[in-house]
């Protein structure tokens, strides 16, 4: 007999998680409800590639950020028939993705678009609760208008979607928002920032040093502890905004105010892509530690163009699916896992076909009706059935199925359990009494 290696199971790659049920009921549930909230603000869906050429990313989200220069899964295609090899990398966000396929299908021609997606995003960071490498988010991206009505809608989006989840505001979440200004007052600013980074240069970590050059405002975007004075104390770009760019905030916050959305000003808040101007917000909670940030978006007018696109202003947000779900657990909103209305126990094999026919007719009037696979005992069909969290049990016992009839029984409340009455219904007319399962 030859010897046989016992093949060992592989794993799931690191940080990248299987969801399951139930936990992938709560993800129905939750992008249900987001699509809800969506859908009354008229944002239509988008689906685009999970692989992107790598230069989309390195010119949309910029070189110089942690994304590109150390998360992201980029690799080379294989070789085609001249020898000729792709570079591509697995999206970390979507934005980029989206503004390609507007570009690329001329879709910003005659009037902007207001558009959701959900997906899957990647980046190699390392994982932990709230982080991982495979990671869901919830986006919408507005393209193609400039005005402060359209940033104040997507907040105003964001905040009722977070309220209809049944979070409240100040106690379970906050709004922080910036104004980032023009490129011309970036550039004002960041001359005063490098100099004050410069006169602080010795307590700058190695990063930051490097980055104080490249990408100064990432500078204070640091979770060191130790560069908090440091940062606090730096030049603030809102002093160096110019009056359009204070006319474009206050016109914002005015649309805020008076719906009575509250937010604090945070002029640290810079955001870790480099794509952004003038407004950039986030929503935060103090409840996940150090991923507290839920949702995170701004405008990015300069994209398009960036993108090989016709010049076209925009703004978008992403939320985090992970961190959504932890949170909604954490302060406990999240709904008991879905159950059926109703089990089929079915004691002998000879009535399936009729059993099986009954059961379409039942789902035809709506019934979410579970059959109990296979052969059982009635003991252990029960026991299913009850575990099943059904609210009734279907039993198609021979003298019943001879008469055209199957037994309704209750399963829980006043009338469930062991004393449950049960009733005969007609299967030749399931219709007529198929809704009083579905209103248990
Ligand atoms: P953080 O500062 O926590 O790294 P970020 O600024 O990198 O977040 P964005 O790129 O703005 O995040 O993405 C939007 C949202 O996506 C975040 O607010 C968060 O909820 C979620 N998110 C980002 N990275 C991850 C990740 N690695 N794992 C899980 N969720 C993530
Ligand atoms: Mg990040």
């Amino acid at each position: 007999m030859t010897e046989q290696k016992k093949l060992q199971p592989l794993q799931a790659v690191k940080g990248m998680n299987d969801i399951l049920p139930p936990e992938s009921a709560r993800w129905e549930w939750l992008e249900a409800k987001m699509r809800s909230v969506l859908q009354r603000y008229g944002y239509q869906n988008v689906r685009t590639p999970i692989v992107e050429p790598t230069a989309l990313f390195v010119r949309g989200i910029g070189e110089v950020t942690d994304i590109v220069e150390k998360e992201m899964y980029a690799f080379e295609d294989r070789a085609d028939k001249h020898g000729q090899a792709e570079h591509l990398a697995l999206r970390p966000e979507m934005t980029a993705g989206v503004v390609r396929a507007m570009t690329e299908h001329s879709f910003l021609r005659d009037s902007g678009r207001r558009l959701y997606y959900f997906g899957a995003m990647f980046r190699r960071e390392k994982p932990q609760k709230g982080r991982y490498r495979q990671f869901h988010q919830m986006g919408v991206e507005a393209l193609g208008f400039a005005g402060p009505d359209v940033d104040a809608e997507v907040i105003l989006m964001g905040s009722r979607l977070l309220r209809e989840l049944g979070l409240k505001d100040g106690e379970h979440f906050r709004l922080e928002l910036n104004c980032l200004g023009a490129p011309d007052e970036r550039r004002a600013h960041r001359e005063a920032l490098v100099a004050h980074l410069e006169a602080h240069k010795a307590l700058l970590d190695e990063d930051s040093q490097r980055r104080m050059y490249t990408n100064p405002l990432r500078v204070l975007d640091t979770k060191n502890p130790a560069l908090q004075a440091m940062a606090n104390a730096a030049p603030k770009l809102l002093d160096f905004l110019g009056e359009a760019s204070l006319a474009h905030f206050n016109g914002v916050r005015a649309i805020l105010d008076a719906a009575g959305i509250a937010y604090t000003i945070n002029p640290r808040l810079v955001r870790g892509l480099d794509y952004y101007n003038l407004t950039v917000f986030e929503w935060v909670t103090d409840k996940l530690g150090a991923q507290g940030t839920i949702c995170g978006g701004g405008r990015y007018d300069g994209l398009i163009e960036q993108l090989g696109g016709k010049p076209a202003p925009a703004v978008g947000f992403g939320m985090g699916f992970e961190r959504m779900l932890l949170l909604l657990e954490e302060v406990g909103v999240l709904p008991a896992p879905p159950v059926p209305h109703a089990y089929a126990i079915v004691p002998s094999a000879k009535g399936l076909p009729q059993v099986m026919v009954a059961l379409e007719a039942l789902r035809e009037a709506g019934v979410q009706v579970v059959l109990h696979p296979g052969q059982s005992s009635m003991k252990s069909q029960f026991k299913k059935a009850d575990a099943s969290g059904a609210a009734w049990a279907l039993i198609f016992g021979e003298d019943e199925l001879a008469q055209g009839l199957v037994a309704v029984k209750p399963l829980r409340g006043e009338k469930g359990g062991e004393g449950g009455e049960q009733v005969a219904r007609p299967l030749s007319a399931v219709a007529d009494w198929a809704v009083e399962l579905l209103n248990a």
